[in-house]
């Protein structure tokens, strides 16, 4: 099959694939488990099995033996040349002493190899087993070197060699194929989306068999994980944004129930909870009821909530307002989102027209808090102007400079 004709399969593959994800996650909010998912077919390929290459060796032993001429003319019984029959012998497996000395030992030893060459079995040492020992020294030899160096190429994997589609390993893919820039759902499961994924993600970096899961695939997903995984995500300097990622299962260590005017169960990290607690305190002391509205969020929630603004938008205008699962700062547990009963306590960009929201902007640095996504600077952030999102990045004088000069992290961190 030419390239051209495999393309235009892949490419129908594409459409396919990409009319079916509508039916994935149309229903916003009910049980229904995505059955496609299930009921795609993985065409494994299988790996054909290779041939062991360490037995070429005795096939050219025997070839080489039959090219031997056929010869009795008998050695010169000296000293040197018995040392060298001894030793050829001892290569070839049989017991003796190298003494230079053609004893009745050193004859029994010469009369069982030529038995076991299918020679006459006497005690002559002809050109003939010359011969034939002289290949035995050849293959030790080899047989040595060997296995001294070329040992380790047999553990390689060879980059065509499929992996196994076990949950872990799915897993795995679709976490990398989104960081790559192929987001799918984590679920562990080998769905349309997730083969809709590696397809493209194998025709971006021209990689062939673009169906199948292979060495090749993970290592090149490997090298885009390594750049795009935060360094220290429990760090209060992180900077999170569309270039990079916190790892999916990252929860910060320290979470407790905030307590602040609140309608549901929320938590941050203590040392945030705290601060927030201070900044609310302040705030109430100056007039302005401040409520919160969101604070840690885990990673699956972070998925249902991009999920459904994916079905709703198409994923381009969703990751506008809602953070890829894994770019959330909601995961670090460092962001909160505040209203007040003036906004009905829903959170929208006029917001920035009350006075609790001036409060906030000449405050929250005192207690190590920004506003994380200026008006103006989406370009910068990648997100829209977001009034009600404060960051926590503890640093007191660092926020300040921020907040003064109406700063987003993105220009502070690449000054
Ligand atoms: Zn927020």
């Amino acid at each position: 099959m030419g390239f051209r004709s495999k393309l235009m399969i892949m490419t129908t593959l594409v459409i396919l694939l990409t009319s079916c994800s509508n039916t994935d996650e149309t229903p916003v909010n009910t049980n229904q488990a995505p059955t496609e998912e299930e009921a795609y077919v993985i065409e494994k390929e299988i790996s054909p099995v290779e041939e062991d290459s360490e037995e070429g060796f005795e096939e050219d032993t025997i070839t080489d033996e039959d090219e031997v001429i056929e010869t009795i003319e008998s050695v010169a019984i000296d000293k040197e040349s018995v040392i060298w029959l001894q030793e050829s012998l001892q290569m070839a497996g049989y017991n003796l002493e190298v003494d230079g000395s053609f004893g009745p030992n050193t004859r029994n030893v010469l009369e069982n190899f030529k038995e076991e060459k299918g020679l006459e079995k006497d005690a002559v040492y002809s050109l003939k087993v010359k011969a034939l020992l002289e290949i035995v020294r050849n293959n030790y030899k080899e047989d040595q070197s060997s296995t001294q160096i070329d040992l380790p190429e047999e553990n390689e994997v060879t980059a065509k060699d499929a992996i196994e589609l076990t949950e872990e390993n799915i897993y795995w893919l679709q976490e990398s194929l989104k960081m790559a820039g192929h987001y799918t759902a984590l679920d562990g499961r080998w769905g349309p989306n997730t083969k809709k994924a590696l397809v493209q993600f194998k025709i971006s970096k021209e990689l062939a068999d673009v169906e199948t899961y292979d060495q090749a695939t993970k290592i090149l997903l490997e090298q885009i994980r390594n750049n795009k995984l935060v360094d220290e995500p429990s760090s209060d300097l992180i900077l999170l944004n569309k270039t990079n990622y916190l790892p999916s299962d990252y929860v910060p260590n320290d979470l407790v129930e905030a307590d602040l005017p609140k309608s549901k169960y929320m938590e941050l990290p203590k040392h945030v909870a705290l601060k927030a607690k201070e900044m609310f305190d302040a705030a109430a002391g100056a007039g302005h009821e401040l409520y919160f509205a969101s604070g840690y969020r885990s990673y699956a929630y972070q998925e249902t909530l991009f999920k459904r603004r994916v079905a709703r938008d198409g994923f381009e205008s969703a990751a506008k307002v809602v953070a890829v699962p894994g770019q959330s700062e909601h995961q670090t547990g460092l962001a909160i989102d505040i209203t007040t009963s003036e906004m009905n306590y829903g959170l929208s960009q006029s917001f920035d027209q009350t006075e609790a929201f001036h409060w906030l902007v000449n405050n929250s640095y005192k207690y190590g808090f920004i506003l994380r996504y200026q008006k103006g600077k989406e370009d910068l952030t990648g997100y829209i102007y977001e009034p009600w999102h404060y960051r926590y990045i503890g640093d007191v004088e660092m926020a300040k400079e921020i907040m003064t000069n109406n700063m987003v992290l993105e220009e502070y961190f690449s000054n």
